[in-house]
């Protein structure tokens, strides 16, 4: 008899095995998603292979063998190299198997019971021609026989007349076919001639080893993205595909523009703004083999490639390419195990490299490649205004005099301005003046923030909203006080001190529509403003040619996390942010304001010393047995009762054998209503720790405990 083997859809650590169903009937290949049932339901399942077994071992079993129900594709979903990839995720990070393979097929393919239909469209096609014709009708099937198939609106609009005639005399016929994304295509634009540190760089790529993996170091500006751009040419001239992954497409729209205007419809994106038809479309472009080249974000890592050339991740540093949810992967670590199984080079490019990938490039694990100059202009002078002396000096606290200064001439020299305003340690908060108290969200523990324009206060973990008490719960007192100030103080001030001058604001609560950082941007671009202002994600990737100054408002207000991390987000923040001054012809100047104008992080990034910095954080990372130089595993016990949290993180802590180094546990804060504990584990060893964790994970699944327990394998954050 013929038996699959499934796993269920249900990504739990209980259900992490597969379940037999016999499908004697149906012919059935691994990877293909049935409809079985399980218990009194009837669930979606993803096959995993076909077995035979005999009469005498299927008398055997401890349970009725039931069989499939329903066998929704016609072949497999993924290939074998996805399917292995699979597999290994869920050793590496600790996670059910269904998750992984879940979290690499988009929404509408995804083995979930989810009401995903896929769009279909009415086509005509050519049947037959027949005698006594018309010349019109004859000219319509001359055009459906050159063309293959029409679409059927198209069709209807060409030849009004004869078309429903046409399928009457079953000359033509309608068939549905699967919605395909249109492509898009753009005036062309040439392939620059490279500079000597371009060239060079794309020298060592191309003649490398496919087994190597390569760290671009480059400035900002220093033109890293044309060398992607003429190494993509390269790829498809051998005929091979190429990934080139950013943080944020809705952030670097300029990047997504570059590719399209060199490789037109040769192209895909994939990203999370897209809604789950579009994904599943651009998903098909590539499975067809319809485009070779995808930009995407942190997803398009597990795009349906079988020939890559080069995988390449921009900006690799950045923190989006961690997966905050089961299966907690890197794009990195994805990266290169693709790389491996296609021979295909893997590139992570970054201003500011992440410690760990530079770590390896020191130890030649990976191949440096530097490209230390700008394109056009220097790297922009960095002024440093310490904000305690000019508080002092009774100057603005958001604005010092030397920043209004260098505002009021970049507006008199008709340049435009970037402020950044940190949002740590800047949320609007309102406190009674009275008694003290701040009004916390009842779900997360965590300060409400005050929305003035809409006189709301806000969670910003779980985006809880409630509407101002006007007077103090606590004291009944009316006596709330605006403490700190968030972006639109800031406009309101820049407003009022500039009245001529359009502003451009960019933050949580103007990009909450699809496209609407775009639009921001775009705007911005077009000089139909002089100042954009915003949180940190004005910092990343944007080239806008009249910025030359960037201001920070709070460059140290990283710094006072209790994060392991924070000198380094502290780095690149301003180091990119340095970054989108001084881009075009004019000379660029940015000026950071910071309480603490001492600490490495910032005089380092001032003078756009990246290899300083790193010597003096991996002494601090050495000194504290932090990473590179330790591996970490965050375990998470979350639970709706505080007791019941800290007695299962304490019976977790009681597995674990004492060769490995333990801390905590610890109570962090209630998020979403739920108490949450966190253990970390460290130590040298990578494959030690991993088989402790997964040791931990089987035994507590064991044991029935009600917290349920996410463990992270390289937690980026540990506040
Ligand atoms: P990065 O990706 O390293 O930040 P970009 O690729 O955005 O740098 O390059 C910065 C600017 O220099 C862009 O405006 C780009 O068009 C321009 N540029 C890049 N390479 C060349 C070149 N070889 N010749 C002329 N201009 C170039
Ligand atoms: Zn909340």
């Amino acid at each position: 008899m013929k038996i699959a083997q499934v796993y269920i859809e249900h990504p739990i650590p209980e259900l992490d095995h597969t379940f037999s169903y016999s499908c004697d009937s149906f012919s059935v290949q691994r990877g293909v998603r049935v409809r079985v049932p399980f218990g009194a339901q009837s669930l979606i399942g993803f096959v995993d292979h076909v077995e035979e077994w005999d009469e005498e071992y299927l008398q055997q079993q401890p349970f009725a063998v039931k069989p499939i129900r329903e066998v929704i594709d016609q072949e497999p979903l993924i290939n074998e190299e996805l399917f292995h990839l699979a597999k290994w995720m869920s050793q590496a990070y600790i996670a059910p198997v269904i998750s992984c393979f879940q979290v690499m097929l988009p929404a509408k393919l995804k083995p979930r019971s989810s009401k995903e239909t896929i769009k279909l469209e009415a086509y005509i096609c050519f049947q037959k021609e027949i005698e006594k014709l018309t010349e019109k009708q004859r000219e319509a099937l001359r055009q459906l026989q050159k063309n293959d198939m029409m679409l059927r609106s198209e069709f209807y609009k060409k030849f009004k007349s004869v078309g429903k005639k046409l399928i009457e005399l079953g000359c033509v016929r309608v068939v549905m076919k699967e919605a395909q994304a249109s492509r898009f295509s753009c005036a062309p634009a040439p392939f620059l001639s490279l500079t000597p540190d371009q060239d060079n760089a794309l020298q060592q790529i191309v003649s490398a080893d496919s087994k190597e993996v390569i760290l671009l170091h480059g400035a900002t500006g220093s033109g890293k993205t044309e060398v992607f751009l003429q190494l993509a040419k390269r790829a498809l001239e051998e005929n091979k595909q190429v990934l080139l992954l950013v943080p944020e497409i809705s952030l670097t729209p300029q990047m997504v523009k570059r590719v399209r205007e060199r490789f037109g419809t040769q192209v895909a994106i994939y990203h999370s703004a897209l809604n789950n038809q579009e994904k599943y479309e651009q998903y098909q472009l590539v499975k067809r083999h319809q485009v070779s080249i995808v930009v995407g974000t942190r997803s398009a890592i597990f795009m349906p490639f079988d020939h890559l050339g080069y995988i390449i991740l921009d900006e690799e540093h950045d923190t989006s390419y961690k997966q905050d949810s089961t299966p907690r992967y890197h794009c990195r670590d994805i990266a290169i195990e693709r790389g491996k199984f296609h021979h295909a080079k893997v590139i992570l490019a970054s201003a500011t490299p992440s410690l760990e990938s530079y770590a390896r490039a020191h130890k030649h694990i990976y191949r440096l490649i530097n490209m230390p100059h700008r394109i056009r202009q220097q790297l922009p002078k960095v002024h440093l205004v310490e904000m305690g002396k000019a508080i002092r000096h009774r100057e603005n606290y958001l604005l010092s005099d030397v920043m209004l200064e260098k505002m009021q001439e970049r507006l008199e020299r008709r340049e435009q301005i970037i402020l950044l305003l940190n949002r740590r340690g800047y949320t609007p908060i309102l406190r009674c003046m009275e008694c003290g108290y701040v009004q916390m969200c009842p779900h997360c523990d965590i300060a409400m923030a005050y929305h003035k324009d809409e006189h709301k206060l806000k969670c910003h973990t779980c985006g809880y909203q409630m509407p101002l008490p006007s007077l103090c719960p606590s004291c009944n007192a009316d006596s709330w006080r605006y403490l700190g100030s968030g972006t639109q103080r800031l406009e309101e001030l820049v407003k009022e001190k500039f009245p001529g001058a359009g502003v451009l604001r960019m933050d949580a609560d103007t990009t909450m529509r699809k496209n609407a950082h775009e639009k921001i941007l775009a705007a911005f671009q077009r000089h139909e403003a002089d100042i954009l202002l915003g949180t940190q994600m004005i910092a990343k990737g944007l080239d806008v040619e009249k910025v030359t100054l960037v201001g920070i408002l709070n460059g140290d207000a990283l710094l006072n996390r209790s994060d392991y991390r924070c000198a380094e987000i502290t780095y690149d923040l301003l180091e990119q942010a340095c970054g989108r001054s001084g881009r075009g012809q004019y000379a660029g100047e940015v000026v950071i304001q910071t309480y603490d104008t001492s600490h490495y992080a910032i005089t380092c990034a001032a003078a756009h010393d990246y290899v300083s910095f790193f010597k003096q954080e991996m002494r601090y990372r050495h000194l504290a047995g932090y990473p590179p130089y330790t591996y970490l595993v965050s375990i998470v016990f979350a639970n709706k009762h505080e007791d019941q949290a800290k007695r299962d993180a304490a019976f977790a802590r009681s597995l674990l054998t004492d060769d490995i180094r333990i801390l905590g546990p610890v109570s962090l804060t209630k998020i979403h209503d739920e108490y949450r504990m966190r253990m970390i584990l460290k130590g040298k060893d990578q494959l030690r720790l991993n088989q402790a964790a997964s040791h931990l994970y089987r035994k507590y699944q064991q044991a029935k405990c009600s917290s349920r327990m996410e463990i992270d394998l390289h937690p980026i954050y540990l506040d």
